[in-house]
């Protein structure tokens, strides 16, 4: 029997299934590196939440408003001088219509410690006033409107909505969050809105509003931005960067450390 003719039609049907099978396998890879992200995400959040049990926001406030000028003078700024801050400037300005009236120059000398003084005061002047005349007098509730204040951008829209009326709709990516992203490995990406994007792929939504305190923790206890100390760090087995700064470039340069460039004391 002459098997000429079939074996010539199998070949070209096995080029034909081929190219299907490269793709399906590239299909299945990509799934698998996107199930092990998760995982890994999940993983690094679970061992915070362990290590930070307490973790909340920073800011001192005693409403909506006050909250919402704290995160607006947080920009480029501590936590700890804005709480100073706010300490004098919550006393002075007590009720929204106080910010409406405030003349700026005295606005500005008052938070000027914070940075970026003009365009804060501006713009909590004008989110005061906006507020007022647009939104009936209360802070906004949802991401679309609270965007339209002047000074607020996603992350501070976050970090009110979560805090001042428990409305998760993204995570709050600050210089914490978006430094530790990057060393963990969550992201690739220096912009805030795509790190976010990545952070919200990778965790189920109940933990979006919690991620932002535990990172913000972890960044300031141990993994500050210029000597984090993995040595220290709970996730150092996990985590894609440990050991590699400066203070440890003494261990990474032995011999024995090629393998696994941890240290062992
Ligand atoms: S191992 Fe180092 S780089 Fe990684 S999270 Fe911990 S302190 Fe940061």
């Amino acid at each position: 029997m002459d098997y000429g003719n079939e074996w010539v039609l199998l070949k070209s049907l096995l080029r034909g299934i081929k190219p299907l099978r490269k793709v399906r396998d590239l299909s299945t890879m990509k799934n698998e590196v996107l199930k092990t992200k998760k995982e890994h995400t999940q993983k690094i959040l679970r061992v915070l939440a362990r290590t930070y049990p307490h973790a909340k926001i920073a800011l001192r406030f005693s409403h909506h408003w006050e909250l919402l000028v704290a995160v607006i003078l947080s920009a480029q700024c501590t936590d700890k001088k804005v709480n100073e801050v706010t300490e004098r400037l919550f006393k002075k300005y007590k009720t929204r219509d106080d910010y409406v009236r405030a003349p700026l120059s005295e606005f500005e000398a008052m938070i000027r410690s914070t940075g970026f003084y003009h365009a804060k005061a501006k713009n909590i002047i004008a989110a005061a006033t906006l507020i007022k005349e647009k939104f009936g007098g209360s802070v906004p509730r949802t991401m679309e409107e609270i965007l339209m204040l002047p000074g607020v951008a996603r992350k501070t829209a976050n970090v009110v909505l979560g805090n001042a009326f428990g409305i998760v709709e993204g995570i709050a990516v600050d210089t914490h969050v978006r430094r530790l992203s990057q060393r963990l490995g969550f992201s690739k990406f220096q912009n805030p809105e795509k790190i976010e994007k990545d952070l919200m792929e990778n965790l189920p939504k109940k933990d979006w509003f919690r991620a932002t305190s535990l990172l913000v923790d972890h960044g300031r206890a141990i993994c500050t931005a210029k000597d984090p100390r993995c040595d220290l760090c709970p996730l150092a087995k996990l985590c894609p960067s440990a050991f590699q700064f400066p203070r440890f470039a003494a261990h990474a340069a032995l011999p024995s450390r090629k393998k696994d460039n941890r240290p062992t004391a």
